[in-house]
């Protein structure tokens, strides 16, 4: 059942003006599919006579903003009917990680002052470790702290643990309670089958929809290029390969009794290495792209969400590798807090901010999956 099917939905009539334009788009678009090979969005909308406000949401996270349907639309501006389907998803796009928000109240101030909170939050956490550890033994922060444990000398294991524990379950349960209401909005809320899973995954892991239709993405030269995927990857893969780090870490602690810093040719930090790598040069080369990309195309207004995320990944790597490569030395103790700090402010606003683009585009990607498939089932295509 599509969104527009559902009993309440109401076919021509929006939540806000931003919603009805979409709206407008999607219906010119539909009349003229010219862009039908581009991506999974105008097949997408070609499945549908009408745009309820979850349809819409779901056809914004299935654009990947390449670009290439504003360069090639013979109706972008200054024609007269105004189209421009990047800037519009993209606004979307924006406005619809508020709406599935977990609490719904908490997402506009985030969506606001997303790096201001970010770097209070990070900046407070370390402060505070600081002063317990000044205020517990002074010692401790000017002293050099080598092998296992050295980093316990700082924050005890368990006080760790419960804290981030906590940051970290805080986060899961926002998500899947907002990936779960965008979830309910965009389709059918009976369950998925393992083949649109599994095709959502090899879509969304080779980022299929960023190319362009074949030739790459747009930036404001009008020359498309890979860069934007390859930096996304890096990106993507550098934050699964830390992720994997930290995982090992904790069997590590809790099935082996070896406890952190580890040798540099252990796995946690060879992980954490190779991750932190990508995580330093995928978010910046994002930055510098977001930077190069025609301003028409992108949600300018919101631009601060973006640089906000990929400045907290970015901050999170590199005080990770500083304190990988200076842990023997009395550097340790600020880095650690450091570090420790802005993986705590990373955790409370992934909920509210660019991180949620991967959950609904990934439940965007499945949704089309599924119904794309059932589409040809019926003979549709
Ligand atoms: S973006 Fe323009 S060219 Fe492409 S389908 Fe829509 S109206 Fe047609
Ligand atoms: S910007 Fe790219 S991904 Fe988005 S709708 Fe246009 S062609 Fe598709």
């Amino acid at each position: 059942m599509l969104a527009t099917e559902k009993a309440g939905a109401r076919p021509g009539t929006h939540a806000t003006a931003l919603l009805a334009e979409a709206d407008r788009l999607m219906t010119v678009c539909n009349s003229c599919r010219y862009c039908e090979g581009l991506c999974a969005v105008f097949p997408a909308m070609e499945m549908r006579r009408a745009f309820a406000d979850g349809d819409l949401n779901y056809l914004a996270n299935l654009c990947h903003a390449c670009g290439a349907c504003y360069v090639d639309c013979q109706f972008s501006p200054p024609h007269e009917f105004d189209v421009n389907v990047p800037r519009v998803l993209a606004q979307l796009r924006n406005d619809s990680y508020a709406a599935y928000a977990w609490p719904r109240v908490l997402a506009p101030a985030f969506a606001r002052n997303g790096f201001v909170i970010s770097v209070v939050a990070a900046l407070c956490v370390a402060a505070f470790i600081l002063g317990f550890v000044a205020w517990h033994d002074r010692s401790v922060l000017i002293g050099t702290h080598t092998g296992p444990g050295a980093f316990y000398r700082l924050m005890p294991h368990a006080a760790m643990a419960w804290l981030f524990g906590l940051a970290f379950l805080y986060a899961i349960v926002a998500l899947a309670l907002s990936l779960r209401a965008f979830w309910r909005d965009i389709g059918d809320p009976v369950g998925v089958n393992s083949g649109s899973l599994w095709q959502a995954i090899r879509d969304a892991a080779t980022l299929r929809y960023l190319d362009g239709g074949g030739i790459g993405c747009y930036n404001h030269d009008e020359r498309p290029n890979d860069r934007r995927a390859f930096y996304h990857h890096l990106t993507f893969y550098g934050f699964l390969l830390c992720f994997a780090s930290t995982c090992v870490a904790t069997l590590y602690h809790y099935l082996l009794a070896r406890e952190a810093p580890y040798p540099w040719w252990d796995l946690p930090v060879v992980l954490g290495t190779i991750g932190g790598i990508g995580l330093i040069f995928g978010p910046l080369g994002l930055m510098i792209a977001k930077l190069r990309r025609d301003p028409v195309m992108v949600d300018e207004q919101r631009l601060g969400m973006d640089f906000a995320f990929l400045a907290m990944l970015f901050a999170t790597s590199l005080t990770g590798l500083l304190l990988l490569v200076l842990r023997a030395t009395p550097a340790m103790p600020l880095l650690l807090a450091l570090h420790l700090g802005v993986v705590f402010a990373l955790f409370i606003t992934m909920p509210y901010g660019k991180f949620v683009h991967g959950l609904y585009r990934f439940a965007a990607l499945t949704r089309y999956a599924q119904e794309h498939r059932s589409f040809v089932t019926k003979g549709g295509a």
